[in-house]
C-alpha cells in the first residue's frame, strides 16, 4: 500500500510525503483523531516510505524492507500499544532501550506509540525525556484519540497531524471496491460506522440487520402482548452479556429516530441511513409529530449516558422502552 491508498486523509499523507521528499522529516509526529480512520495504517505506510529500498518518498510494498515492515518483523520498526488499559513505565524503558541503538537495517528507526492518551503519569514523564533529547535518525509516531488529555509538553514537542472522520461515500466505495461487499450492505455499513472505516470493516452485516429488525419492532409494534412485552424484551437484552450488542441496538434506535426526523423535516432520501426500510419509516413519520420524534431521540441518548455512568442495564432498558412507548402514544 502506498500513500495514495490512504483514503480520505490526503492532507496527512501529503505532509508526510513532502517531508520525506524535502528531507525535513520531524523527530516526532502526533497523529490524533477518532478511532478507525487510518492513523495506524498511515504510520506503517510512513515507516515503509522512510525505509523503502525502491521508491523515494513512498512505499513499494515489494522490497525486502517494505515486506518486513508489513509482516511486523523489521528490526527498526517497532509498535508499542497499551498493555491492558495503559501504556506503562516498563514499556517506556523498553522504548528508551530501542532508541538508544542505531538502525540495524533501515535508514530510520521508527517507533509507533499507539495510545499516548492512556499513558500512566509515570510513563508520560519518562517518555518526556526521550522527546526532549530525540535520538538521531529515529522517528517517533505518537497516536491518540483525545489530544486534550496529553501533557502540553508532549504536544509542543511533536508535529501534530489531525485525522478526520471519513465521508460516508468514501467508506461505501472502499467496502465495495476493495472488500467486495454488496452495494446495499456497503451503504448500510458506511452509514452506521459514522465515518470510521475500521468500524465499517468490523461490522457483521447479518447480525446488525437482525439487531435492527428487533429494534424496529420496538418502534412499530412495541406492545404485542401489552406492557409485559417491554419487560420481557428488556430482560432478554439485559441478559445478553455482549455489551457491543446493546451499543448496536442503541445505535439503531438513534439512527431510526434520526431517519424519521429527516423524513418529517425534508424528506431528503439521500440523508436516510436505513434507506431499505423507507416504507416502514415513512409510515412512522406520518404517525408521529416532530416533537415526539425529538423526545424519542433524547430518550435514547439519555439511556446511553446513564449506561456510561454504570446505571443498571436491565432497569435502564425497561425505562427507555416504557418512555418510547409513551412518547409514541402506545401507552
Ligand atoms: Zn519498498
Amino acid at each position: 500500500m502506498s500513500f495514495k491508498d490512504i483514503i480520505g486523509q490526503d492532507r496527512a499523507w501529503t505532509i508526510l510525503q513532502n517531508a520525506i521528499k524535502n528531507g525535513s522529516v520531524a523527530h516526532a509526529y502526533l497523529f490524533f483523531g477518532p478511532e478507525g480512520v487510518g492513523k495506524r495504517f498511515t504510520a506503517i505506510t510512513f515507516a515503509k516510505a522512510l525505509n523503502c529500498l525502491k521508491e523515494k518518498g513512498d512505499s513499494c510494498d515489494e522490497c525486502d524492507s517494505c515486506r518486513k515492515i508489513e509482516g511486523a518483523n523489521h528490526p527498526d520498526v517497532v509498535v508499542i500499544s497499551p498493555e491492558g488499559n495503559h501504556i506503562k513505565i516498563e514499556q517506556m524503558r523498553k522504548l528508551q532501550r530501542i532508541v538508544s541503538f542505531k538502525a540495524y537495517e533501515g535508514r530510520r528507526k521508527v517507533v509507533i506509540l499507539d495510545g499516548v492518551d492512556v499513558m500512566t503519569d509515570e510513563a508520560a514523564n519518562s517518555f518526556l525525556k526521550t522527546l526532549e533529547e530525540p535520538p538521531d535518525e529515529t522517528v517517533l509516531i505518537l497516536m491518540c484519540i483525545n489530544i486534550h488529555t496529553l501533557l502540553p509538553t508532549i504536544i509542543s514537542r511533536c508535529q501534530g497531524i489531525r485525522f478526520n472522520l471519513l465521508p460516508v461515500e468514501s467508506i461505501r466505495d472502499i467496502l465495495i471496491k476493495k472488500r467486495g461487499v454488496r452495494i446495499e450492505e456497503a451503504r448500510l455499513a458506511a452509514s452506521l460506522c459514522k465515518g470510521r472505516l475500521g468500524k465499517a470493516i468490523d461490522i457483521d452485516i447479518k447480525t446488525t440487520l437482525n439487531n435492527r429488525e428487533e429494534v424496529f419492532t420496538i418502534l412499530s409494534d412495541p406492545l404485542p402482548e401489552g406492557v409485559s412485552s417491554i419487560f420481557s424484551k428488556a430482560e432478554i437484552w439485559a441478559k445478553d452479556k455482549d455489551s457491543d450488542k446493546v451499543d448496536d441496538l442503541l445505535d439503531h434506535l438513534s439512527n431510526l429516530c434520526r431517519d424519521i426526523a429527516i423524513l418529517k423535516c425534508s424528506g431528503n432520501q439521500d440523508l436516510i441511513t436505513n434507506i431499505d426500510m423507507i416504507d416502514g419509516l415513512r409510515s412512522l413519520s406520518e404517525r408521529l409529530s416532530f416533537h415526539e420524534v425529538q423526545s424519542m431521540f433524547q430518550t435514547v441518548q439519555n439511556t446511553r449516558r446513564s449506561l456510561k455512568r454504570n446505571a443498571n442495564l436491565h432497569l435502564s432498558l425497561e425505562v427507555m422502552m416504557m418512555r418510547l412507548s409513551d412518547e409514541m402514544g402506545y401507552l
